[in-house]
């Protein structure tokens, strides 16, 4: 069968073959706490609900315009104002059926063909994916011992002449950590002097500690709002993943791109899932996400508290936004767990689910041999049955 490179330029991923396990556990009667989740356990708020059936109700069926509903997009536009401080105008707005598709479109539009990409490491391994896809080379910025935000010095150590753009992904997917404004505003002015793109990954900027500040580059280097590309969701914020609704702001230039492109791959998001999250987009919900990070306030706690117990691991950083955990597990590998050799952090994360039944994701998912990612995305009962058992598993380590 002859396939394009492309074909095996990216493979699936990852996080797939820990699900499968913990499925195949589950089928044998085994309960498993799932840490590995990367999304919200909540429902969604019912308002949301609501406009859907309602939505479902009318005649809200038929194809929408391509950058989405004017309505959605005004509101929009209104909210990435008010939350950035950075003032954006329905036509630099672009609706998208989930960041994932955005960050897809924005790589199609900013890379050709041997173009490279600064993609800080440990980082979404969905970034360097569709930089391949898009012909373009990703270029890994090692993170993990600058606090897991670039540093400045190390992105110019890394810029050549075809470097386009920078992917920044605060707060962090899968270290929870937040970029200080001062480093990002540093980052921004250094992407400005080489007129590099920035590619503004803020799924999760809603999502943060009380007291955290999430910054965007433009409010911070005015300069820098003619080259970022600010990617959005409403999966994480209103605990609708399955939905598939994000959303692009940029340049109007460059959203018209990604509107044309749009135009010829999915068309637009699907049009009662933009109806109902009409309210959520007016701000009309931000009560709901208040009490999310409030609720991920508690968990974040609660993990901190039980973590303190466990022997052998520990955060690799406090994380301040999203809802992970990045544990450092270095100390664990080489040694035995329950009598199991645990060489590395795939076997250690495989020998989790068996001995402690917790599913915890690899760090090797987003590039970090030596770490792995705790989602404290549930509920505190199971988070607190799921770090007791890790801490008896952890006890006893040879
Ligand atoms: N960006 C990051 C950093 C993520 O972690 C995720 C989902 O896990 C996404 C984007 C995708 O969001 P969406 O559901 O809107 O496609």
């Amino acid at each position: 069968m002859r396939l394009a490179a492309r074909a095996n330029s990216v493979t699936g991923s990852k996080t797939s073959g820990t699900r499968n396990k913990a499925e195949a556990l589950r089928a044998q009667g085994v309960e498993i706490v799932n840490f590995a989740a990367g999304e919200l356990d909540l429902a969604p708020p019912a308002e949301v609900l609501r406009a859907l059936h309602a939505a479902a109700d009318s005649d809200t069926h038929r194809y929408t315009d391509t950058a989405g509903l004017p309505a959605l997009r005004e509101a929009l536009a209104e909210r990435i104002s008010r939350l950035s401080g950075v003032s954006y105008g329905p036509a630099e707005v672009i609706v998208t059926t989930g960041a994932k598709h955005g960050l897809h479109l924005a790589a199609l539009a900013l890379l050709d063909p041997g173009d490279e990409a600064l993609v800080p490491n440990p980082g979404w391994g969905t970034f360097a994916a569709q930089i391949r896809i898009a012909g373009g080379e990703p270029v890994a910025v090692e993170t993990s011992d600058t606090g897991f935000v670039p540093d400045v010095d190390r992105l110019e150590a890394l810029r050549t002449d075809r470097t386009r753009m920078l992917v920044l992904n605060t707060p962090n997917n899968p270290t929870g950590t937040v970029c200080p404004p001062e480093q990002l505003a540093r980052i921004a002015a250094w992407a400005v002097a080489h007129r590099v793109w920035i590619v503004f990954d803020e799924c999760y900027g809603e999502l943060v500690l009380p007291g955290v500040t999430h910054a965007h580059p433009a409010a911070l280097v005015p300069e820098a709002r003619q080259l970022t590309v600010g990617i959005g969701s409403f999966s994480k914020s209103f605990a609708v993943t399955g939905w598939r609704a994000g959303h692009v702001h940029g340049p109007r230039a460059l959203i018209d791109v990604l509107k044309n492109l749009q135009s010829h791959t999915a068309s637009h998001a699907t049009s009662v899932v933009q109806h109902a999250l009409l309210p959520a987009a007016r701000g009309e919900l931000d009560g709901f996400t208040a009490q999310a990070r409030d609720i991920l306030a508690h968990r974040h706690a609660r993990v901190a508290e039980a973590l303190a117990t466990v022997d052998h691991i520990r955060p690799a950083a406090t994380p301040e936004g999203a809802f992970y955990y990045f544990l450092d597990v270095r100390e664990v590998l080489g040694r035995k767990v329950g009598g199991v050799p645990v060489p590395d952090t795939d076997t250690l994360t495989g020998v989790l689910m068996e001995q402690a039944h917790i599913a915890v994701t690899p760090g090797t998912a987003f590039g970090a041999e030596g770490f792995v990612r705790l989602s404290y995305a549930i509920a505190e009962d199971r988070i607190a049955a799921g770090l007791r058992s890790l801490r008896e598993v952890m006890s006893g380590v040879e």
